[in-house]
C-alpha cells in the first residue's frame, strides 16, 4: 500500500475511503462480504502479470509452469469442496460462466427456460437487455402468485410446449430452496440440459448449511465474491462428460487470457471454505437471515414467500406505504446499505420498486449473531418510517456502536 499512497495518493485516497465506508456502516447487501487478507494477498499479487491462455499442462504461452499450480490446486480443492467430477475456475465472473455455459450448450436461436428476472432471476437469464434475451429464445418462469414460491406446475407445463434445449434455476432473489429434484425430472422429461445459477447460494452449499444441486445439475455455475467470500468472479463445476465442452466455451470461445492472480485467490478461498469453521458461518448465515427477515416482519414489512432459508431476504414494503427507493435512501443516510428489489407481480418500476433485499454474509463475516439482527431489523424499521430524517442520527449512532464492536476490518494507518 505504502507504493500506491506515494505514488498516487488520489487512488491510495479512494482505497481507504471506501475501507473506512464498509467499516462505518453496516452491509446488508445480499451478494456481498468480506474477503480475507489471505485471498486478498493473493489477489494483489505478481500474479497478475502472467499470460496464461489454455489449461494447467497445455497453455499457448512459456513460462506458465509456476501458474499452473495455482490453478490445479484450486480445480482440485473445488472438485473436493462439492464433490464434483470436474471444476473451471477461469470465468472473469458469474456473467462470464453462465455465458460459457451458454456457449458450450446452446446456439444462437436456441430456446432455454429460466425464471424471470422480476422474479428472483438474474438479468443473464433471458433479460431482453443481456446477451441472454437478445442471442436466444428465452422462455420465463416465475412464482406462484398465492405462495410466492417458484411455480414448478409452470415450469413443467412451459418445458412441455417450448422443448427447451437447456432449463435453467437459480436467480439473485430467490429466498427459499430450490427443489433440485424437480427440476432434474422436469430436465429429464423433455431432454434438457440442467444448469444451475448458483452465484448467490453457492457459499452455503459449500458450507453445507442447504441441499447441494451438484449431483442433479448438467452444470453448477456461480459468482466466487457472495456468501462463498472468495475474490470477485465466477467459476463452474460440471459433470466430467460435460467438460470439454464447457472449459471450450470458457477459453477460447468466450473468454481470452484467465486472470491467474484471481484464479489463485479462488483457491485460497476453496481452502477457506474446506475448513470446519467455514461450516459454522454458512449455518449462522442462514440464522442471522432467518433472526433478521422476523424482526423486519415485527416492524410491519411483509417477508416474501414467507421468510427465508438462506442468505437472504425479500420484503414487501407495502403496507408501510414507502418505496424500496426511499426505504434504500433513507437507511442508507443512516449507515445501513441495502437495495431496494421488485418483488413478484410488483406495481411499480424497478427503478422504484415495492420491496428490499436484504443478506447476512457481511454482517456474519463480521461476528454478529441473531440478537445483532433483532437490533438491525429495529434499526431498518425506524429508518424506513423516518420521512424527515428526524431519527436518522440516532439511528447513526447506533450502527456505529455496532459495527464499531464488531469491525470488518481492522483500522488502516492514515499515511496519506
Ligand atoms: N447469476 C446470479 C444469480 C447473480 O446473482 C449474479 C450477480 O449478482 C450473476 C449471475 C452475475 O455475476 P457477476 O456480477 O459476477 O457477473
Amino acid at each position: 500500500f505504502d507504493a500506491l499512497a506515494s505514488f498516487d495518493p488520489d487512488i491510495a485516497g479512494v482505497v481507504l475511503d471506501e475501507l473506512d465506508r464498509l467499516r462505518s456502516g453496516l452491509q446488508l447487501i445480499a451478494s456481498e462480504n468480506f474477503t480475507s487478507p489471505a485471498v486478498l494477498a493473493a489477489l494483489g499479487s505478481t500474479l497478475s502479470n502472467k499470460y496464461a491462455e489454455g489449461y494447467p499442462g497445455a497453455r499457448y504461452y512459456g513460462g506458465c509452469e509456476v501458474v499452473d499450480r495455482a490453478e490445479s490446486i484450486g480445480i482440485e480443492r473445488a472438485k473436493e469442496l462439492f464433490g464434483a467430477e470436474h471444476a473451471n475456475l477461469q470465468p472473469h465472473s458469474g456473467a462470464n460462466a453462465n455465458l460459457a455455459a451458454y456457449g458450450a450448450f446452446l446456439q444462437p436461436g436456441d430456446t432455454f427456460l429460466a425464471m424471470a428476472l422480476p422474479h428472483g432471476g438474474h438479468l443473464t437469464h433471458g433479460a431482453k437487455v443481456s446477451f441472454s434475451g437478445k442471442w436466444f429464445n428465452a422462455v420465463q418462469y416465475g412464482v406462484n402468485p398465492e405462495t410466492e414460491h417458484i411455480d414448478y406446475d409452470q415450469v413443467r407445463d412451459l418445458a412441455r410446449e417450448h422443448r427447451p434445449k437447456m432449463i435453467i434455476c437459480g436467480g439473485s432473489a430467490i429466498p427459499r430452496l430450490i427443489d433440485f429434484a424437480v427440476f432434474r425430472e422436469i430436465c429429464d422429461e423433455v431432454g434438457a440440459i440442467m444448469m444451475v445459477d448458483a452465484a448467490h447460494f453457492i457459499g452455503l452449499v459449500a458450507g453445507k448449511a442447504i441441499p447441494s444441486p451438484v449431483p442433479y445439475a448438467d452444470v453448477v455455475t456461480f459468482t466466487t465474491h457472495k456468501v462463498l467470500r472468495g475474490p470477485r468472479g465466477g467459476a463452474f463445476v460440471c459433470k466430467a462428460e460435460h467438460a470439454k465442452a464447457l472449459d471450450k466455451a470458457a477459453f477460447p470461445m468466450m473468454q481470452g487470457g484467465p486472470l491467474m492472480h484471481a484464479v489463485a485467490a479462488k483457491a485460497v478461498n476453496l481452502k477457506e471454505c474446506l475448513q470446519p469453521e467455514y461450516q459454522a458461518y454458512a449455518r449462522q448465515v442462514v440464522a442471522n437471515a432467518q433472526a433478521l427477515t422476523d424482526g423486519l416482519a415485527s416492524e410491519g414489512l411483509r417477508p416474501v414467500a414467507g421468510g427465508t432459508d438462506t442468505h437472504l431476504a425479500l420484503l414487501d414494503l407495502r403496507e408501510t406505504g414507502v418505496t424500496g427507493a426511499d426505504a434504500e435512501a433513507r437507511c442508507g443516510a443512516a449507515g445501513i446499505v441495502l437495495n431496494k428489489n421488485a418483488i413478484p407481480f410488483d406495481p411499480q418500476p424497478a427503478s422504484v420498486a415495492s420491496g428490499i433485499r436484504v443478506g447476512s454474509p457481511a454482517v456474519t463475516t463480521q461476528g454478529m449473531t441473531e440478537t445483532d439482527m433483532k437490533e438491525i431489523a429495529s434499526l431498518i424499521g425506524t429508518a424506513i418510517r423516518d420521512a424527515d430524517g428526524s431519527r436518522s442520527a440516532e439511528v447513526s449512532a447506533a450502527v456505529r456502536e455496532l459495527v464499531g464492536a464488531h469491525p470488518a476490518y481492522p483500522e488502516p494507518a492514515r499515511a496519506v
